[in-house]
């Protein structure tokens, strides 16, 4: 017997129907002899919806009120959860973020975990009940106030409880099944993955794949938590993500042996459509130039990714610096950049936000070389233009057109060898 903890995303109960289907999922995980303790995100759009009223009722609100208004969200889906449950006989008990012992920082919006007290769980469990937890929230214990972690928080609620719990596995069931060397709606040919490395899991999710969320990821990383992403909707066994000397216990799973073993050069290829690119056009060649542009940026609260300079004219003396932005950041970074500019003295701003970022990740880059070459070749092949690259110890990423990023992920995941024989099977779904 295993003690499990579940996810599911409001994908997976968006409805009454889909949460009758989640109860039933969990009741035959604890017909087979396990305890289960779940942490369920807020059916389908509601988060959404939340936020839009909010911003009807007041174009700003009170973060304080913000994170009361959206934790109802999950405590909605949770009670609902429970009672599916009871009604197919078993014994559950929901709890909220602030009952489950998930004490956090005071950052409304963003807050971090910093301790788990599961002690109420804990009796439940040994009271031979299921446990449901309100996904995305927690308590401040200073403040006394109702936190939220942020978008999809509630991966990382899942994985903090599996860490405090000391659960076997952190089962993630959203509508797609489990991770795939692509994106599966761009690349028809990708593969699902048996197992993936957390570093590599880490890349993929920094520079687009959606299915799992980064935050979750780093903490199971950091607690030795088994992460396993599955489908609500079918009855795969997913995708396991571990860490360095992680195994996934025969009580939980067989995994073949190759796949666990299998250390493929290039795990995947992420695609981001999400990013804009700014160029500041004529900053002058000198020491702290590019100092003081990227401290304006950071103070306009913008999360720069790449950055690329160019070779100064020498008539001039003169440069360029590219750099790249969630596409979100944008204007308020331009209108900070701009107030700056007789300071900096620059030459002008140019914004451009129809670029697409490919990214290959894989751990065998550290120790194989043509790596790269590949990737050049294919977009070369494709005709597709290059316009930023940069690269990590496991990752090459490359900024292209928007429009050739499809046709040239698609080429990409073929060079590296990554095609499946058919087609994946791509569920109405989005990930979440
Ligand atoms: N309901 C929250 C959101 O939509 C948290 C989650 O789904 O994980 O972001
Ligand atoms: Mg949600």
């Amino acid at each position: 017997m295993a003690l499990i903890v579940q996810k599911y995303g409001g994908s997976s109960v968006a409805d009454a129907e889909s949460i009758k289907r989640v109860a039933k999922r969990i009741v035959d995980t604890r017909r087979a002899g396990h305890d289960v303790v779940v942490a369920v995100s807020a059916m389908g759009d509601t988060t959404d919806e939340l936020l839009d009223l909010a911003h009807q009722v007041a174009p700003i609100s009170a973060p304080r009120e913000l994170d009361m208004l959206l934790s109802s969200g999950e405590r909605i889906s949770m009670a609902l959860l429970a009672m599916a449950i009871h009604s197919m006989g078993f014994e559950a008990r929901s709890f909220t973020g602030s009952q489950a012992g998930m004490i956090t920082d005071a950052t409304h919006g963003a807050a971090r975990i910093v301790d788990v007290t599961p002690i109420r769980l804990r009796e439940a469990l040994d009271e031979g009940a299921i446990v449901i937890v309100a996904g995305f929230q927690g308590f401040n214990r200073d403040t006394r106030d109702i936190t939220t972690l942020g978008r999809g928080g509630s991966d990382t609620t899942a994985v903090a409880l599996a860490a405090a719990l000391q659960a076997d596995v952190c089962q993630i069931y959203s509508d797609v099944d489990g991770i795939f060397t692509a994106d599966p709606r761009v690349v028809p040919k990708a593969r699902k993955l048996d197992v993936v490395s957390s570093e590599e899991m880490l890349e993929l999710a920094a520079n687009g794949a959606k299915v799992l969320y980064i935050r979750a990821v780093e903490y199971a990383r950091r607690h030795g938590v088994i992460i396993n992403a599955r489908s609500t909707f079918s009855s795969g066994q997913g995708t396991f993500v571990l860490a360095p000397g992680m195994t996934v216990p025969a009580a939980i799973a067989a995994i073949a042996e190759e796949s666990a073993m299998e250390e493929p050069i290039v795990a995947g290829v992420a695609t981001d459509l999400s990013q804009a690119k700014i160029t500041v056009i004529g900053v002058p060649d000198v020491p702290g130039k590019a100092a003081e542009i990227f401290t304006v940026v950071a103070k306009s609260g913008a999360n720069v990714d790449m950055i690329v300079q160019n070779v100064s004219a020498a008539a001039t003396a003169r440069t360029d610096i590219s750099f790249t932005l969630p596409k979100s950041d944008a204007a308020t970074a331009l209108r900070a950049l701009a107030a700056e500019q007789p300071g900096i003295g620059f030459e002008s701003l140019v914004h451009d936000d129809q670029i697409g970022k490919l990214s290959v990740v894989g751990a065998g880059m550290r120790t194989h070389s043509g790596v790269s070459a590949t990737l050049f070749e294919a977009l070369s092949t494709a005709g597709v233009n290059i316009e930023m690259i940069s690269t990590s110890e496991i990752r090459i990423s490359v900024v292209v057109r928007g429009d050739d990023l499809a046709g040239a992920a698609r080429i990409v995941h073929t060079a590296y060898g990554l095609d499946g024989d058919t087609d994946a099977v791509v569920h109405a779904g989005t990930g979440r």
